[in-house]
């Protein structure tokens, strides 16, 4: 007994009193292996896909979304990546798009999807030249997200979106019905691939602080199901809500919630996105989003 007293007064007995298995353990708490796999899965997805599979990989951005304009044609209600709050939308420099996507094609060995998107890429005059620098050679699937409601027609997008093996990627809005038709017929005459894609909204909420303590921030960034990391103005962020919340001013962005691609060197770049990817605390930002919380419920999909 003497034994057992003493072991619980070590620091060891006390880190597994915080661990849900000690709640099993003891029938404090009824579990299954569900219960574990929902509290860990967030955990255990980042830990396979930028450890286990970099170790083999190298360094890994498993989905990348590549912002090149806040410019978009229509103002949903309930927009995650807060478009409607862009007072002065506007494309990106090309050039800096460009660099920042150079830079970290050095930096990065291996990305799943990569994503260009916007507000409304076809809106930019920029994106074939974009997509040219698009390291497809790195990259499992490289695709533009569109709302379906214009429909291109210069043959030189055409010709190296074909060339990149880029898929367009249509998101089925109640505003796009007729020009969806359109856009698809055009793909299909030009070759380009396509597909549908039918995401679920959430209510992220708006970006106002949502004052909670340390602890409830940790839980919700534990909860958070967000994988996008997000290229904007020469930066990666972590997510999509942290590069708009920090872009548009709503809080400060402090030292270690993004890499400044531009600043720094390959080797010191490759370091930061490393930090980045496995962080395990809450940003600054998350206090401003509604993601990994309960209040975080469907709503209906964009206009
Ligand atoms: S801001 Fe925080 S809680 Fe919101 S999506 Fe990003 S990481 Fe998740």
């Amino acid at each position: 007994m003497k034994l057992i007293d003493s072991f619980k007064q070590t620091k060891f007995a006390a880190f597994l009193k915080k661990t849900p298995f000690y709640e099993i353990w003891s029938g404090r708490k009824k579990s299954s292996f569900f219960v574990i796999w929902s509290k860990y899965k967030r955990r255990i997805r980042t830990i396979y896909l930028s450890g286990k599979l970099s170790l083999v990989a190298g360094l890994v951005i498993d989905k990348l979304d590549v912002v090149i304009t806040t410019k978009c044609n229509l103002q949903c209600e309930g927009c995650s990546h807060l478009m409607p709050y862009y007072k002065n939308p506007g494309h990106l420099d090309k050039d800096r798009v460009i660099a920042s996507i150079r830079e970290l094609a050095k930096a990065v060995d291996w990305f799943g999807h990569f994503n260009i998107l916007g507000g409304e890429p076809f809106l930019s005059p920029d994106l074939k030249y974009i997509m040219e620098e698009i390291p497809v050679e790195k990259c499992h699937l490289v695709q533009v997200l569109t709302n379906a409601t214009i429909v291109p027609k210069d043959p030189e997008l055409f010709d190296v979106m074909r060339r990149k093996g880029v898929h367009v990627v249509i998101t089925p809005y109640p505003s796009n019905e007729q020009t969806r038709e359109q856009l698809i017929a055009v793909l299909e005459r030009e070759h380009v691939a396509w597909n549908y894609y039918y995401p679920r909204w959430t209510d992220h909420g708006e970006p106002c602080h949502h004052h909670r303590s340390p602890r409830e921030l940790q839980r919700q960034f534990a909860h958070c199901t967000s994988v996008c990391k997000n290229l904007l103005d020469g930066r990666l962020y972590y997510c999509f809500r942290c590069a708009h919340i920090y872009d548009l001013g709503f809080c400060q962005r402090l030292e270690g919630e993004a890499v400044d691609l531009l600043k720094n060197t390959t080797a010191q770049n490759r370091k930061q996105l490393r930090r980045l990817l496995r962080r395990r605390k809450p940003f600054t930002a998350c206090q401003y989003c509604l993601r990994g919380t309960n209040q975080n419920v469907g709503i209906s999909r964009g206009k």
